[in-house]
């Protein structure tokens, strides 16, 4: 994309890329100071439902910066150059131990649903992580099962090994493995011969295609099925409208995410939302059919 942005000319290239690594040269240094404090890098917490109960089955956490002097800024505005710095590690460590925070205040207020964390795959070529993910548990007394780790399948093969070790140990552990963004990688179904997981995630552009495209339809349909037969759960994402939800109920999918449940919030309000939610499942008063 750096050569789009240069335009035709070597010249105009070169500068786009000096410009580009300059501003990441500033962002990566800006990062070390954010986890060296505690308010800069915030969590989003959104709700993932069962939709036949309404019951949350789980939390996803999403990053989020509140930078000194851009504002908020999204994953998107700065994942990638995380990823391919020395800082990975640290970053990710942060953010589990943030989300493990978190999880612990559920346990106190009684509510028992896990927490899912992102972690880019590069992490997972770190052979000390388990025993610093089972460290952060045992610390913030949180159980393995309440901890799950999203992995999006961008994996390249020779990598396999390192990474089928390192989730190798965590699941013994009892930390839950969820494949995110399903059938978007390179090598998602032989990811899942290689890796133990626990769940599967519906890309959101499966969903958002499944009402006109027979082939998103297909592909949701297929991956259900598929999580099925491998005694995996699956979570729908992104699902914005009750067609859609309805859609996914039809085609077997039993837990979903997205707007038109719930949009990520602030950790202040997520015990409260878990709370009304686990009430009103046991009542049974979600509605099960969407009608407008
Ligand atoms: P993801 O894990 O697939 O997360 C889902 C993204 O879709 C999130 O964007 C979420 O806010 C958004 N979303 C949820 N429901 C809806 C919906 O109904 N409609 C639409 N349009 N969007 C919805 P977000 O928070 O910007 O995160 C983007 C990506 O950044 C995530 O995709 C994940 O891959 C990555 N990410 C987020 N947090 C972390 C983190 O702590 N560490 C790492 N390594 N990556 C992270
Ligand atoms: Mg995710
Ligand atoms: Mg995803
Ligand atoms: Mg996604």
């Amino acid at each position: 994309y750096e050569a789009k942005k240069g335009g035709g000319s070597v010249a105009a290239y070169d500068s786009a890329r000096d410009d580009a690594s300059t501003d990441q040269l500033t962002l990566l240094a800006e990062l070390r100071e954010a986890l060296a404090v505690d308010d800069q890098l915030v969590l989003a917490l959104q709700p993932a439902v069962d939709l036949a109960t309404g019951a949350p089955t789980g939390v996803e956490a999403l990053v989020r910066w509140a930078h000194p002097r851009r504002g908020l800024l999204t994953p998107a505005e700065f994942i990638r150059p995380v990823e391919h710095s020395e800082q990975l590690g640290a970053f990710t460590r942060y953010i589990l131990d943030k989300a493990l925070a978190v999880a612990a205040g559920w346990a106190r207020d009684g509510l028992d649903v896990p927490i899912s964390v992102n972690v880019s795959a590069r992490s997972l070529l770190d052979p000390r992580l388990p025993a610093e993910i089972g460290e952060a548990l045992r610390r913030h007394q949180v159980p393995p099962r309440r901890l799950v780790l999203e992995i999006t399948e961008t994996v390249v093969m020779s990598e396999l090994e390192v990474i089928d070790e390192v989730l190798g140990a965590l699941r013994a552990m009892g930390v839950q493995i969820a494949v995110d963004d399903f059938g978007t990688g390179f090598s998602s179904l032989t990811f899942l011969t290689r890796v133990p997981v626990d769940e599967l995630k519906v890309d959101r552009s499966f969903v958002i295609r499944m009402a006109d495209s027979p082939e998103a339809a297909a592909i949701v349909r297929t991956t259900v099925g598929l999580a099925h037969e491998l005694g995996l759960r699956v979570v729908a994402e992104g699902v914005e409208t009750a067609e859609q939800r309805l859609a996914l109920a039809e085609l077997g999918c039993t837990a979903a995410q997205g707007y038109h449940f719930f949009k990520p919030m602030p950790a202040d309000k997520i015990s409260t939302v878990l709370g009304s939610l686990l009430d009103s499942a046991t009542a049974n008063v979600f509605p099960l059919r969407a009608d407008g």
